[in-house]
């Protein structure tokens, strides 16, 4: 490799050359992966995400991992569409809280002509807060992604999940190609593509560069690269599944940021099951952006003052919105941390 090899951003990805950089030493591969990171982001801010779900579970779709499909039996209790007013007052939270985008994800294979007018005010109405806006609503055809678009929605997330070949075992409702096209459809109409998988559902290591390499040799790197964890859950055909060895989900996001440098690469879920040192495993990787989950939007949010405890022992500080270079901004987001850093329940958090 050449020395400025690591600086190169490429859409030719072969198995051979991952499989070559998931065969490294640890070692040797964390520090290109950091390496690589540090020539395209500051290394100490990780960008912050709250998501909400606007309508749970009863989805038609069979992703067995997921427990709102109306597949499996998961006891999760169903809900319709939000109001509009209710999601608006969980993103006003989320800002307070420190976040600076806001996702809403629908269970559903796709959104309907009626539900279509309450999801555009969504994005209208957490634009207007000042927050970026993310949604995962399941399939789009071209019509409901220009209007989405037109609304004002940043990004659009709809995941890969994993390699095309594997892709079989986990969904039959849903094709790989129709993932393929809708992520088309969102890049065509001008907006960012949040996509990603999960690990720990029985793919193999060819797998999971199958994956990466899908999402690196898009025509344009999805900006937002989100990295799940399997959450095992009771009633799911997954629920069995063998764990992901932690130094194995470590190695993807370091392959994840060495093949798409200037991607986000979002630790998501199965955060919660992850030790402190193996988040901070994570950022060393490259791992730059997370979630501040649904149900954290609460007003003691003792998980929200546990991550913000972890960042202010690792020097880390929340990243503002790529489009406001305002320091305001930036201040408002930075005191709300020293608020919380302040308050009884931070220190109380640090010794749970
Ligand atoms: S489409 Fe989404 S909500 Fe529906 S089953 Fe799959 S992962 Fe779950």
């Amino acid at each position: 490799m050449s020395a400025t090899a690591h600086l190169e951003t490429r859409h030719d990805w072969t198995l051979a050359d991952v499989r070559a950089l998931f065969q490294q030493p640890f070692n040797d591969l964390l520090f290109q992966a950091q390496t690589v990171h540090r020539a395209h982001f500051d290394p100490n801010r990780v960008q912050v995400s709250t998501l909400l779900s606007i309508k749970t579970g009863a989805c038609p779709e069979d992703c067995k991992y997921c427990p709102q499909s109306g597949h499996y039996d998961t006891g999760l209790d169903k809900e319709k569409l939000m109001e509009v007013q209710k999601v608006l007052e969980a993103a006003a939270q989320a800002k307070a809280i420190g976040s600076t985008r806001f996702c809403m994800g629908a269970a559903w294979k796709h959104p309907s002509a009626k539900d279509m007018p309450y999801v555009l005010e969504m994005v209208k109405g957490v634009k207007r807060l000042g927050l970026e806006t993310c949604m995962t609503l399941g399939r789009l055809d071209q019509e409901q992604t220009q209007a989405l678009a037109e609304a004002g929605l940043d990004y659009y997330n709809h995941n890969l999940d994993t390699s095309p070949e594997f892709y079989g075992n986990i969904i039959t409702t849903r094709t790989y190609g129709e993932r393929l096209q809708t992520l088309a459809y969102v890049r065509d109409a001008g907006m960012k593509i949040c996509s990603g998988g999960i690990l720990g559902m029985g793919e193999s290591l060819d797998d999971r560069a199958g994956l990466l390499i899908q999402l690196a040799n898009l025509p344009e790197h999805p900006e937002s690269v989100p990295i799940n964890m399997l959450v095992k859950v009771k009633g799911t055909p997954l629920a069995e599944a063998e764990d992901v060895d932690p130094f194995d989900f470590i190695r993807t996001l370091a392959v994840a940021r060495i093949l798409m440098p200037k991607s986000h690469v979002r630790l998501s879920a199965g955060r919660e099951q992850m030790n402190e040192q193996m988040q901070a495993l994570a950022f060393m990787a490259g791992a730059n952006s997370i979630f501040y989950g649904e149900k954290l939007l609460t007003t003691t949010n003792p998980q929200a003052d546990k991550d913000m405890q972890l960042f202010a022992r690792l020097g880390i500080q929340p990243e503002a919105r790529e489009e406001h270079d305002d320091e305001v901004h930036q201040a408002a987001i930075e005191q709300a941390l020293v608020e919380q850093r302040d308050s009884a329940l931070f220190y109380d958090a640090a010794s749970a």
